[in-house]
């Protein structure tokens, strides 16, 4: 497996997103912004709740290769839970929370895990299928109390925040590693030309990363953004927002 990526903060702020890549896994992670940052319950703050379930997977990863990746990231979260137990409320509904996308090779099969908003491209016999986790994007209601209203329940959407049991409400599969070449991890900062600008297919957004490579194409959002380039949706979302793209590639040689 060869990897490239980049990763790029909304320009002037420290970023919230994480990536790391092993031999034969890569994740991305993307640190919510908090709703309510002065009153979330929590001492250190976003980065630092992305970083801890980072580290707790990385070791999982590594040290357990055939582990379940639902299972791995459901004792990442506890882990998690535990070091902040003490001087933090867990109970609060805003406590930082993170998406978490994972893919990752085992000799003849590829595993992979979203959960939230980190969509996660696979080029399968030549073609690019999206694996996303849209039930944050189905919502009707983004009002702050509608939001955190139906937080990881089955009638809202799920983070990885709190409850470890949310790992098991991820989107979850495995496939004949034979049949993909290339896969990409993307933040939703890095997917907005396709998913809320409009401007590219997910094809054209591979072909981007694919033959231009991963700082491209968050130049390129970057470049949309600063262009004025409104969501097609017409929901208000943040002007600029971290970026972060992985690829990946199984072709030998
Ligand atoms: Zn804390």
């Amino acid at each position: 497996m060869r990897a490239t990526m980049d990763s790029q903060p909304t320009p002037g702020r420290a970023s919230d997103d994480y990536a790391m890549v092993g031999l034969n896994w890569a994740v991305v992670l993307d640190g919510a912004t908090a709703l309510k940052p002065a009153d979330n319950g929590c001492i250190h703050g976003v980065p630092w709740v992305v970083r801890r379930i980072a580290g707790h997977l990385a070791q999982a990863l590594t040290l357990a290769p055939q582990v379940r990746l639902d299972e791995a990231l459901a004792e990442a979260i506890e882990r998690t839970c535990s070091a902040h137990r003490n001087t933090c409320d867990l109970s609060n509904p805003d406590s930082p929370s993170s998406t978490v996308t994972i893919l990752r090779r085992r000799t003849d099969e590829l595993d992979y895990l979203v959960l939230g908003d980190s969509p996660l491209l696979l080029r399968r016999d030549g073609r690019v299928e999206a694996i996303l986790d849209e039930r944050m994007a189905n919502l009707t209601d983004y009002s702050y109390d509608a939001v955190i209203a139906v937080q990881n329940t089955p009638d809202g959407y799920y983070v990885a925040n709190t409850m470890p049991e949310a790992a098991f409400q991820s989107v979850l599969g495995t496939v004949s590693a034979d049949a993909v070449d290339s896969a990409a991890l993307l933040s939703d900062g890095a997917s907005r030309l396709v998913d809320v600008f409009g401007d590219l297919s997910w094809e054209q957004l591979f072909s981007v990363l694919v033959e231009e490579g991963p700082a491209d194409l968050i130049a390129r959002t970057r470049q949309a953004e600063r262009a004025g380039a409104e969501a097609s949706d017409g929901r208000t979302r943040k002007h600029h927002d971290d970026a972060t793209a992985v690829l990946v590639s199984f072709d030998e040689g």
